[in-house]
Parts: C-alpha cells; structure tokens; sequence
C-alpha cells in the first residue's frame, strides 16, 4: 500500500474506534506534506481546529504558520498533527487515559509517514518521546530516539501568553533548517539511550 492509502486507512480506523472525546468532538486526523522531512506534533485541538476537523488553524496556528514562513518554509512542506486527535471539552488538557488511547494512533501515523525530525510542540507531545524531558530546560535541543531526532518546541499558545517564550520558540524555529539539512547529527549518547533510559536525555552537540 501507498502512504496515502495506509494514512486513509489509519483514519478509517480513527473514525470508527470507540475512542475517548468521539461522542464529543470532531476528527482531526492531521494534514500537511507526507513525504515532510519534518512532523510538528501538538497536543490536541482546540475549538477552531475542532470545527475545520484541521489541525493548528486557530490563534496558536497563526503563531505556527508565522514562524514556519520565517524561516522561508511553506506549511504544505510539513506534516502538522497532534497526540490527541479530538478537542477536549474546554479546551483542558488532554488526560493521561486519552493520550494512552491515541498513542497507538500517533504511532502509526509517525511510522507511516516516516519523517526524519519531529518537532514536538509543547509538553505533552515532547512527553510522548522524552518522558524525562523538562520543557523549560529541552527545548531548542536534539534528541535522538532510534533513528529519529526530536526536537521539542514550546507550544505556540504558551508563546501567545508570554513575550519571553515568544522569543525562544522564534530563536528555537530558526535552528530547524540547519537541523533539517542534517547538520546537529552528532549525537553524545548512542541513540537507543535516549529512548529506553530517559532519565537523562541524551542532546546532541551542535545546540546547546
Ligand atoms: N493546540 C494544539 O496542540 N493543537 C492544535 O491543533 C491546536 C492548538
């Protein structure tokens, strides 16, 4: 099967999954480039994204775009999803229960899609990959987690809520073209390390 046609799939099973949030909220399965050397992953949608069934297109979306075109990158180049592919209600946090019963889903969206970077934007997700990470502390840095590099990001609402988070997502974006071209590569600790011993993330050299 095409990636197209295993994504169509994925979001066949999606749809019909008797999953946490279905009877309250929309799909939001993910969209963008799936041939994307990078994947941006959020945590869930929110009330906009819930209503175009489309991913960061509210508030915190124009954050994304902005500095997704800052660095002269277009959003179609990109894959943009979240942990949680249904709003929950109020726009809460996602619960431990729902992440654990989306993950799977995630899983296979990232297996299919096969992107060399994700980039995680905000805890949760950055959580997902580096259960020990701490955002104020890891962000703008690389992992690597098997044959990936994730790099965590703080999440475009909390840029929205402080001038100084703002600056550090923007100082943070521009890195992503030189970690994109392969650059930071070297990593200090074997990769395997960092996924299965996450105690101590292991950070690549080039930005720290
Ligand atoms: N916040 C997220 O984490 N994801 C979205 O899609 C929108 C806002």
């Amino acid at each position: 099967m095409e990636k197209q046609e295993k994504l169509n799939a994925l979001k066949k099973e999606l749809e019909t999954a008797n999953l946490p949030l279905k009877k309250t909220a929309n799909l939001v399965f993910g969209e963008g480039n799936i041939n994307c050397a990078v994947m941006f992953i959020g945590e869930a949608p929110g009330f906009n994204e819930d209503m175009q069934k489309r991913p960061f297109v509210g508030r915190a979306g124009k954050v994304l775009d902005e500095m997704i075109a800052a660095i002269g990158w277009k959003r179609s180049d990109v894959y943009i999803t979240n942990i949680v592919k249904r709003r929950p209600p109020d726009n809460r946090d996602p619960l431990p229960e729902e992440i654990e019963a989306y993950k799977p889903y995630l899983a296979k969206q990232i297996e299919i899609i096969n992107p060399k970077i994700i980039a995680t934007l905000g805890r949760f997700s950055m959580n997902y990959f580096l259960p020990f990470a701490k955002i104020s502390n890891d962000h703008g840095k690389i992992f690597q987690a098997e044959e990936r590099i994730i790099f965590p990001l703080y999440h475009p609402a909390a840029a929205l809520r402080a001038t100084a988070v703002m600056e550090e997502l923007r100082r943070d974006f521009r890195k992503l073209p030189a970690v994109a071209a392969g650059k930071p590569l070297t990593p200090q600790t074997p990769p395997s390390t960092t996924v299965k011993k996450p105690e101590k993330p292991a950070q690549a050299t080039l930005f720290t």
